[in-house]
């Protein structure tokens, strides 16, 4: 998700789109252009879409990020993003891409889900409110725009289950944005805190280990309704983590996370 602010939405690429805004797509097996798209492309995945990923593939997230991406640091952040790696071969297909498709469609990241729409936040400095913005951003090669079937950004993300990874990406997009400013000082991201940071967004297995094989929730004086929650539900331990990161690196209070606990 990008993160728009003060600048003139008209310059962005690809068509603004209002959420009831009309526009044609649909992707199916006899399309012309079918599996052409999953090619070639940077793509980044959010923390949401590398917890599913590696529950669809049923391994751990340490293996995940071992084999199926690269960590990258990009100029305009100081956390870095994970992109997954394409098939080392001609066209450098998607790993998951398969004759009929996408081995992982379940389980698909948030970009594949909503695509031809591009979904950012726009920040409205004047009154200090963000929205969601959708762009229709179709490959120029993609025969989808052609097709009959109509929707709007809200019923496009309904139709793709994309609601919860909307849900998540802006839970996500709130903690990176802060990452704009550089929290690690001189030592960097290999600092503990940075390493602590990594596992807690990226690494759910291991950082679930860290929880409950540690000190961890005596320390923060953790209620026992959200251990249970967080026991149970990976998604929950996620946003935790979210949570925990914001307290460890910038000192930010939360639900969960008191001044002074620790
Ligand atoms: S290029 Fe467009 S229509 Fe063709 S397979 Fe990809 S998403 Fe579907
Ligand atoms: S994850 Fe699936 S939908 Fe996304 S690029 Fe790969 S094959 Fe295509």
């Amino acid at each position: 998700m990008k993160y728009f602010e003060d600048i003139q939405m008209e310059n962005l690429p690809g068509k603004h789109l209002d959420p009831d805004t009309v526009f044609h797509f649909s992707c199916h097996p006899k399309i012309g252009c079918f599996n052409r798209c999953c090619r070639n492309l940077n793509l980044f995945l959010h923390p949401y879409d590398v917890l599913r990923l590696r529950k669809a593939l049923g391994i751990p997230s340490d293996d995940f990020l071992e084999g199926y991406v690269d960590v990258v640091l990009r100029d305009e952040t100081y956390f870095p993003d994970v992109l997954l790696k394409m098939a080392d071969e001609k066209e450098k297909p998607c790993v998951f891409l398969s004759p009929s498709g996408c081995t992982v469609y379940a389980h698909r990241p948030h970009t594949c889900r909503l695509y031809p729409l591009e979904q950012g936040r726009f920040f409205d400095a004047t009154t200090g409110e963000t929205r969601l913005v959708h762009f229709l951003r179709p490959f120029e090669f993609c025969l989808g725009p052609l097709e009959k079937a109509s929707w709007t950004p809200k019923t496009w993300s309904e139709d793709q289950k994309a609601d919860l990874y909307n849900e998540m990406t802006i839970l996500w997009s709130d903690l990176k944005r802060l990452f704009r400013e550089n929290p690690w000082g001189e030592a960097g991201l290999s600092s503990p805190k940075g390493k602590m940071a990594f596992m807690a967004v990226y690494n759910i297995d291991r950082f679930r280990e860290f929880v409950f094989g540690s000190s961890f929730l005596k320390r923060y004086l953790i209620a026992p309704a959200v251990v249970k929650q967080i026991q149970k539900e990976d998604i929950e331990l996620l946003k935790f983590g979210f949570d925990w990161v914001k307290y460890l690196v910038w000192g930010i209070p939360g639900p969960h996370f008191k001044t002074g606990s620790g």
